[in-house]
């Protein structure tokens, strides 16, 4: 077994992707052997980690992400960079099989190879794909991938799931007719680092001109997060690569700035302990729902404070004494 761990070891950190990409299986499975073995390869491989941006990535259905990630992508991958592009979409559990991140959507980059693409492991849970996004990304990382895209769909949840594991945020937006900030919500407008207003090409450039202007009041009303980094907006177009490379740059910039002032390693340790904090919680809820005693007792509890028989406290009381069993 432990040879078994060393051969994963060795294969990430030798950059072999076949045993990358199996290293990633392993992270996926459901199987508890699978799980231990993979926790062992992570915590081998975590101090070789680190090193790479970590950019976030989200927009609604249809703003053009895949469009983006491939032109953004194949530009890094041209400038010598290596780039992961992994996916969170926690409705994949669902249908099976996710359509982010899937190859057929990324063709030029899914070939090109100083790329790896993985799409959304269906995990169930937002919490359980996180986990294994997260993990993944340090696979990624030790086995020299520099850039690591995060993708994600702009509905739900995992925007913030997503944020909380990058180091810059980028959300991709489309010019509106009129109402420019209906469609998003506010928490989501606090949690870029940069706004890019996608599709600014041919017709459409002033409307994102437009777009671009309204969004920077939108911002500026808003308290940035960071002591050195205010938030930005650009316009671009995937299409024509329009704009792609100002806000690679302004990437690269804010990377620059908040690791002077300390805030970008500041910000990974918050990450790291909300992330076991997270894992605390999931581990608590699980043993929770796995107790033998607390599944028998629990149909019986549920009718009596349905019933007004238990109080809610006496009820939540007697299941923990159970589960301490
Ligand atoms: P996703 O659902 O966010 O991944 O969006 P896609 O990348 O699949 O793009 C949706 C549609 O918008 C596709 O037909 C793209 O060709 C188109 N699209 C994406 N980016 C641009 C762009 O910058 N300009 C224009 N004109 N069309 C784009």
């Amino acid at each position: 077994m432990t040879m078994d761990i060393q051969f994963y070891i060795d294969g990430v950190l030798a950059k072999n992707r076949r045993i990358t990409a199996k290293t990633i299986t392993l992270i996926e499975s459901s199987l508890p052997a699978h799980q231990q073995k993979a926790k062992a390869i992570v915590d081998a491989l975590l101090p070789f980690a680190g090193e790479a941006v970590r950019i976030g990535i989200t927009g609604v259905p249809g703003v053009g992400k895949s469009t983006y990630i491939e032109s953004f992508g194949m530009e890094l991958a041209e400038q010598g960079h290596q780039v992961a592009v992994l996916a969170v979409d926690p409705s994949s559990s669902k249908s099976g099989g996710s359509i982010m991140g899937d190859k057929t959507r990324m063709e030029k980059l899914s070939l090109h190879p100083q790329a790896f693409i993985r799409p959304s492991p269906s995990g169930g849970t937002l919490g359980g794909v996180a986990r294994k996004t997260r993990e993944t990304m340090i696979i990624c990382e030790a086995a020299g991938f520099d850039v690591i895209m995060v993708e994600t769909v702009g509905v739900g949840q995992s925007e913030i799931t997503v944020a909380s594991m990058v180091d810059f945020f980028l959300l991709l937006m489309l010019a509106g007719a009129g109402d420019e900030l209906q469609g998003i919500k506010r928490g989501v407008l606090e949690l870029a680092d940069a706004i890019a207003i996608n599709k600014a090409d041919g017709d459409n450039l002033e409307k994102a001109k437009a777009a671009q202007k309204e969004y920077e009041k939108a911002l500026s009303l808003l308290t940035p997060e960071s002591l050195t980094w205010q938030p930005q907006v650009f316009t671009c177009s995937a299409l024509t690569m329009d704009g792609i490379n100002e806000i690679w740059k302004a990437i690269l910039n804010h990377r620059r700035k908040l690791e002077t002032s300390g805030e970008l390693a500041q910000r990974r340790r918050k990450q790291d302990l909300d992330w076991m904090w997270a894992l605390v919680e999931e581990g608590l809820r699980d043993r929770f729902y796995k107790n033998v005693d607390v599944s028998k007792a629990l149909p019986e509890i549920v009718k009596a404070v349905e019933n007004g028989r238990t109080s809610p406290t006496a009820a939540a009381h007697c299941l923990l004494g159970l589960n301490d069993n």
